[in-house]
């Protein structure tokens, strides 16, 4: 992940190593190499005209700094900019006031929703909070078993709907009177549950599609009215390249989300989606997802992920 983009940078900078002063036109070739970097990064083209734009604007501008020369003046400019098209500050889960705090997660299939449902259980348990995990994704048949297996893994309880159980619980406590067949039902019955039992922390999955599609939004937009959630992490795979601006903002004008988890952040993924998401839609990047075991979570820090690219 970034490694290419990181080399390419890296030499970037190489070239302007040992410059007494930099011309206009070291830096217009600075920039070019840099907008190219981005570009074959994957990086979305109005996020790499806008993070370049400031980035020339700034190094023509020039502040001066006597302890820095003036390559070193360009890298501290690109590491700056970089760390705001991250999303700036690192930003923590937003907690409610009153517990329980209600977790929504949407994403399409096959992001690493599931997965991630169990590692931030996990993670939030390692923490000291009583989480529990809620099977709304009643779209695809196997889901809710792969969740509660989830779910075990991270040491946490799971609730799902019952199969065949047509008689239903009371979506207040989770003892009543619905058809388990409705995600908005389940997802509102799980956050009951997790009220009268006293977990401090309600983590909803929720259906994906393979692509964006309206009913998938409906949904996913209906479970948000019904829970009123603290927090709506919108899970994108990193690798998805090109598409994670189309399918961000699909998701942000369906659910408004509060925050991004990138998954697959191991993969070899060029980090297009990355540095392109959070600019766009303006919510921060909140984890990452780094592999497939319940451990393989991070908290997402803006200054340590532009170091890393940079380094
Ligand atoms: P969902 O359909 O969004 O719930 O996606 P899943 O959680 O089922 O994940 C889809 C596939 O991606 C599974 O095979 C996961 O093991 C894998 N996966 C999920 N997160 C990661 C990750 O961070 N890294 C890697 N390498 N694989 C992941």
């Amino acid at each position: 992940m970034f490694n290419s983009l990181s080399d390419r940078l890296t030499s970037t900078f190489k070239n302007l190593r040992g410059k007494g002063r930099l011309s206009e036109s070291d830096i217009n070739a600075t920039i070019r190499d840099i907008r190219l970097a981005l570009i074959d990064a994957d990086v979305a083209t109005p996020v790499v005209r806008e993070f370049t734009g400031r980035i020339r604007e700034r190094a023509l501008g020039a502040e001066v700094s006597a302890a820095l020369n003036p390559g070193q003046q360009v890298v501290k400019i690109v590491n700056e900019e970089l760390v705001e098209v991250l999303g700036g500050k690192t930003r923590e889960l937003q907690m409610a006031k009153r517990p329980p705090t209600v977790i929504m997660l949407a994403g399409l299939q096959g992001s690493g929703k599931t997965t991630f449902a169990g590692k931030l259980a996990r993670h939030l348990r390692d923490k000291g909070h009583f989480p529990v995990l809620v099977a709304a994704d009643l779209q695809r048949p196997n889901a809710v078993t792969q969740l509660e297996v989830v779910a075990e893994r991270a040491g946490v309880p799971c609730f799902a709907p019952e199969r065949g159980n047509e008689g239903g619980h009371d979506a207040a406590t989770g003892e009543g009177t619905q058809s388990y067949g409705d995600p908005v039902w389940v997802a509102q019955a799980g956050v009951g549950q997790a009220k009268v039992r006293q977990y401090d922390v309600v983590i909803v999955d929720t259906a994906g599609r393979l692509a964006v599609d309206e009913n998938l939004m409906k949904q996913a937009g209906d479970i948000r009215e019904a829970i009123q959630p603290d927090e709506v992490l919108f899970v994108i795979d990193a690798m998805i390249g090109q598409a994670a601006i189309e399918t961000a903002l699909a998701f942000q004008q369906g659910v408004d989300f509060t925050g991004v988890v990138l998954s697959k952040l191991d993969g070899d993924a060029r980090g297009g989606a990355a540095l392109s998401v959070a600019s766009v839609t303006g919510r921060p990047i909140m984890y990452s997802s780094i592999g497939e075991q319940t451990k393989d979570i991070e908290v997402f820090h803006p200054d340590r992920m532009a170091s890393r690219i940079l380094d």
